[in-house]
């Protein structure tokens, strides 16, 4: 087996991700690896990047600028709305995310980033907007991609996907 990491395979891997100042934002938890298919976009450009062509058992380390992750922050994306915006019952709460039509075509996430009395900050933005990313990755296992995989866009099966249709 010398699979390496391209389009159209599922590749399992454990990682750490952590900011600028070394806090660990996310990782996969000890023996439940992330299963993702490669070249569709389910994880950030920088990060599929850096794994295209690695083999199984490889480790890296590598640092990826916002513009390669979740974008650059852009102010626009900030409002400050009243409670009522809100359908009842919306957990109004800060990291609470919400999707919202922001014209006839197009849906936005809008996460709760403050929120004062009766006025909600939101941020179209992703949490992670503006950050750099520092990764510790280890590729555990590469196979091809089923062509069921390939029509859903992502991994199923063991740390993938996990549903029947
Ligand atoms: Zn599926």
């Amino acid at each position: 087996m010398s699979a390496i990491i391209a389009d159209n395979h599922v590749v399992t891997i454990a990682y750490t991700l952590r900011n600028d100042a070394g806090e660990v934002l996310d990782a996969s938890d000890p023996g439940e690896p992330l299963s993702y298919l490669h070249g569709v976009g389910q994880i950030v450009p920088g990060l599929e990047d850096a794994l295209t062509g690695k083999r199984a058992g490889d480790a890296l380390k590598v640092s990826i600028p916002p513009e390669q992750a979740y974008g650059v922050h852009d102010p626009e994306g900030v409002q400050t709305l009243p409670r009522e915006a809100f359908p009842p019952g919306a957990n109004i709460e800060v990291g609470e995310n919400f999707q919202a039509e922001i014209d006839e075509d197009n849906m936005a996430t809008l996460w709760i980033t403050e929120v004062e009395g009766d006025q909600v900050t939101v941020d179209m933005n992703h949490p992670l907007a503006g950050e750099t990313l520092h990764f510790e990755v280890s590729v555990i296992s590469i196979r091809a991609a089923s062509a069921n995989e390939l029509a859903h866009g992502h991994a199923h099966g063991a740390h993938g996907h996990d549903h029947h249709h």
